[in-house]
């Protein structure tokens, strides 16, 4: 059975960051993942860009460097960074290797269960990453002949079925696939929850470079008020549209909240 000294559990930009810094040190080592590298980012819907500027994509010793520190990378260039990075330092990625299960030897290393067979390694870092599972507050008071999607299903306009179209969730995305339906023509309902909403940018200066320049994006967990903090939703600033106005101005007037999900704040215009 092979060994490694060390095995990383999925390669997006967690994974790759760890690999990097393994592989400057020395230390043998494998990246299995279960899509591709990037396969987060590779699942997101087409038009789907990032919302934070492309000066934040610091990856250890893999900046952005492209023309456009101040734009939002779309999601094919976000994928080949993330490839590009990889490659760059020779990453030791094995591509489409599911993780089943980890168990500890008596010997303190771990088994893992792969779909590629058993292998060992001494230490495991778990790099899967967040937003796996599904949540679909009120889901239940719908009909269920309405289809209904995750975030994960959704490409683009032309792809629903004709008619009106709720989107549940007022935080980044929700935002922007609103955003994206009402421009095609779609009549949209978005049903809020409490993802707090600022403007794309203040003084000229985009918002996360606010939350740079102040330190908030430094604080360590400890600081926050309380655990229920760690699950504060991020600030909703996406604007595809118009760099400068906030989406919140504009989304007003077709806000509304979903009967049933019992977290959410209703917004209205
Ligand atoms: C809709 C959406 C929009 C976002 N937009 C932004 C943004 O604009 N800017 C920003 O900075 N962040 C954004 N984020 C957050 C960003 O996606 C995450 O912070 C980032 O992907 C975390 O990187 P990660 O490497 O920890 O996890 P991931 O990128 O999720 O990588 C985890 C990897 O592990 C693999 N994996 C999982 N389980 C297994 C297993 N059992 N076996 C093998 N492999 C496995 C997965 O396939 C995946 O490739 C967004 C998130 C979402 C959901």
């Amino acid at each position: 059975m092979e060994r490694f000294e060390v095995a990383v559990v999925g390669g997006g930009q967690a994974g790759l960051a760890v690999s990097h810094e393994l592989t400057g040190a020395g230390v043998e080592h494998v990246v299995l993942e279960r899509g591709k590298v990037g396969e987060t980012w590779r699942r997101r819907w087409d038009t789907f860009c990032l919302v934070t500027p492309n000066w934040t994509v610091q990856l250890p010793g893999g900046h952005y460097d492209g023309d456009d520190p101040d734009g939002y990378l779309p999601r094919d260039e976000v994928v080949a960074f993330l490839e590009r990075y990889a490659t760059g330092f020779g990453a030791p990625v094995r591509e489409g290797v599911d993780i089943a299960g980890i168990e500890p030897d008596a010997d303190g290393g771990f088994t893992l269960r792969t779909s590629d067979g058993e292998l060992r390694a001494n230490s495991v870092v778990l790099a899967t990453g967040a937003y796996q599972r599904q949540h679909r507050p009120g889901a239940k008071t719908l009909p269920p002949d309405l289809l209904q999607i995750d975030i994960d299903g959704y490409r683009h306009p032309g792809a629903l079925p004709a008619g009106r179209v709720l989107v549940v969730g007022s935080g980044q995305s929700g935002c922007q696939i609103a955003e994206e339906l009402r421009e095609a023509g779609r009549e949209v309902v978005l049903a809020c929850g409490r993802a707090p909403w600022a403007s794309r940018s203040l003084g000229g200066r985009d918002i996360v470079w606010w939350a740079a320049e102040t330190g908030f994006l430094d604080q360590p967990g400890t600081a926050l008020a309380g655990p229920a903090a760690r699950l504060a939703a991020n600030v909703q600033a996406t604007d595809m549209g118009a760099a400068t106005t906030s989406t919140t101005a504009r989304s007003r007037r077709w806000a509304s909240r979903l009967p049933g999900a019992s977290s959410a704040r209703p917004v209205t215009g």
